[in-house]
């Protein structure tokens, strides 16, 4: 067929049927077209295109593509590292983790560390896990888990034994050693400080098993629709192997790093942040971009270390070290160092837990405002659990970016057990405003906190709709007047997320637009909310290309393979 003087190009794919290409007043079309990793045309112009395309998909009825799925925070690293080590996550009782890691032990007698991730701190009473239960599997050598919020490590006699922690070993200054009743350290590490005391001792992991963690992120990426991550928690010897897994193929998608900044040394950290993000803006390729700074504002509400205004409700002296939690940085060393990085040109993305902990980031992203000049700075305060009624407003004010982990937005055994008995009903009630965030003028996007809970998008956007468990409690929605509308949860996962990413270009499936599509089993709009998490990703494509492609029987071909993705190679600038 000869090729028509305007497209001297065939389409490389045209998908006919229903395409979402955006909320409100980008309406729904009936076919897209994709040539060199673009959309190029929509409705009866793509349609036409279809007779000459390299590939024309037909969805089937119901089905819908749109702009594939982002993660506003995640670990993908560390998501990968978990499929190394004993598999503990989601396991349902302490003596199955147990059972695990002594399995795993035994399958790998010449790993001198046993270190695993990521079992939930709700099997045990007050999150407090003891050595000797690890002891009973692996007496001999070091074991070290990680709990899913990663701020807890679980360890055996023996890491007590190689990091030096006795009975005489003080708490230091961020976080706590819990103890027995008898002051012996009973085997869990809180937070910083005190995980470090055995993480330092851990061996260094070679580049490969790195990149090779990378990899694996990418397949659960693309199986699950998403094409974009903000990885939110970078140490400097992370940089190189996700540069390496950019130049060798092995990543297939994209990131942008948040590199830590840590209280105790962020005036060094400054030029090694900037080096990085030259380095990687000059090696990363078109997938790579390390624009962004991550602050540990506080801790976790269930650990009792997130900064509070009042007390936990659970604190019986309240005037007892840590009453109010355990912020990371005093306020005001947090507002100093936000308007430096943010002087330095970086994005900023504060985790902000508790009411205090929102505050202070709020106060801190103020304070870049009033003393820097003016940019686009897009600023991101992450996981915003319990938001003052006082502060709602500042979020549009400022123009704060509120990310959620809409996941987190049920009434699970975590609210049930360690939440609301540590912050009371009234404090409870208040959690996770996504609508009143929304409605008052803030810009929302979604994340997972993947390992920390599962990186599903759909899994997200169900619970953001519904405030139900799966299990579908309660039945009204817990603070129902907090749910978003399918719409409002399904841009929050893709363009919310892309306007947090510096990606206009992919809010709206428009022609200039790069290809990033999802295809879905079902249109969640006409989905019963509570069966949303169980559409299925019928395909993945990232800059046109396929990532993941399901197959009619199920299976699925390889989404890394060179042919598949090949995603060393040039993308559409
Ligand atoms: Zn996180």
């Amino acid at each position: 067929m000869t090729p028509q003087p305007e497209n001297p190009h065939p389409a490389s794919l045209v998908v006919l049927g229903t395409v979402r290409t955006g909320s409100r007043e980008y309406a729904d079309t009936t076919a897209l077209a994709v040539r060199d990793g673009r959309v190029v045309a929509l409705g009866a112009e793509a349609e036409a295109l279809a007779a000459t395309a390299d590939e024309t998909l037909r969805l089937g009825p119901g089905e819908l593509l749109l702009s594939a799925f982002a993660d506003g925070h995640a670990h993908p690293l560390f998501g990968g590292l978990e499929h190394f080590g004993p598999a503990v996550k989601g396991l349902d009782s302490v003596e199955a983790v147990v059972a695990e890691v002594g399995r795993w032990a035994a399958e790998h007698p010449e790993e001198e560390w046993i270190v695993g991730a990521s079992y939930d701190p709700a099997l045990a009473p007050d999150g407090e896990f003891d050595a000797r239960w690890l002891d009973e599997a692996v007496p001999d050598r070091p074991v070290a888990l990680r709990a899913y919020d990663y701020h807890t490590l679980w360890c055996n006699t023996e890491a007590l034994r190689r990091a030096g922690i006795t009975e005489a070993t003080p708490d230091p200054r961020l976080g706590w050693i819990v103890r027995r009743l008898d002051g012996s350290p009973m085997g869990t590490l809180r937070e910083w400080h005190a995980c470090d005391l055995v993480l330092d001792r851990l061996p260094a992991r070679g580049t490969g098993e790195l990149v090779e963690a990378l990899r694996i992120a990418g397949e659960s990426y693309a199986r699950a629709g998403l094409t974009w991550v903000q990885d939110a928690w970078v140490e400097p010897e992370m940089i190189g192997p996700y540069l390496e897994a950019a130049r060798t193929g092995a990543l297939a998608f994209r990131v942008n790093l948040a590199q830590r900044a840590d209280p105790d040394r962020w005036r060094d950290q400054r030029p090694a942040f900037r080096a990085a993000r030259r380095r990687v803006e000059e090696e990363g390729g078109e997938l790579l971009s390390a624009r962004t700074v991550k602050f540990f504002g506080d801790g976790v509400i269930e650990g009792g270390t997130a900064a509070m205004l009042d007390p936990y409700a659970d604190v019986t002296e309240p005037g007892a070290p840590h009453s109010c939690g355990m912020p990371v940085w005093e306020p005001e060393a947090l507002a100093e160092a936000v308007t430096a990085f943010d002087a330095d040109g970086f994005q900023t993305h504060i985790h902000a837990i508790g009411d205090a902990g929102v505050r202070a980031a709020l106060d801190a992203v103020e304070a870049a405002v009033r003393t820097n000049p003016s940019w686009d700075r897009r600023p991101v305060i992450t996981h915003v659990q319990l938001v003052d009624p006082a502060d709602l407003e500042r979020f549009g004010q400022l123009g704060v970016i509120a990310n959620f982990e809409p996941l987190w937005a049920q009434l699970d055994p975590l609210q049930t057990e360690l939440t609301v008995p540590r912050i009371g009903e009234r404090r409870a009630a208040l959690q996770y405003p996504m609508a009143g965030l929304a409605r008052g003028g803030a810009r929302l996007s979604f994340g997972s906190d993947w390992p920390v809970s599962s990186h599903d998008p759909l899994e997200g956007i169900q619970t953001a709709v519904t405030r139900r468990t799966f299990g579908g409690a309660p039945a009204g929605g817990w603070t129902p007047h907090q749910a978003l509308t399918v719409d409002e949860a399904l841009d929050a996962a893709t363009a919310g997320v892309a306007y947090q990413a510096f990606a206009d270009e992919r809010e709206r499936l428009v022609p200039g637009a790069p290809a990033d599509l999802v295809w879905l089993s079902d249109d969640p709009r006409a989905t019963d909310p509570m069966a949303i998490r169980h559409i299925r990703v019928r395909g993945t494509w990232l800059a046109g290309r396929p990532t993941f492609r399901a197959e009619e029987n199920g299976d699925a071909y390889a989404a890394n393979s060179p042919d598949a993705a090949g995603m060393a190679g040039g993308l559409p600038g």
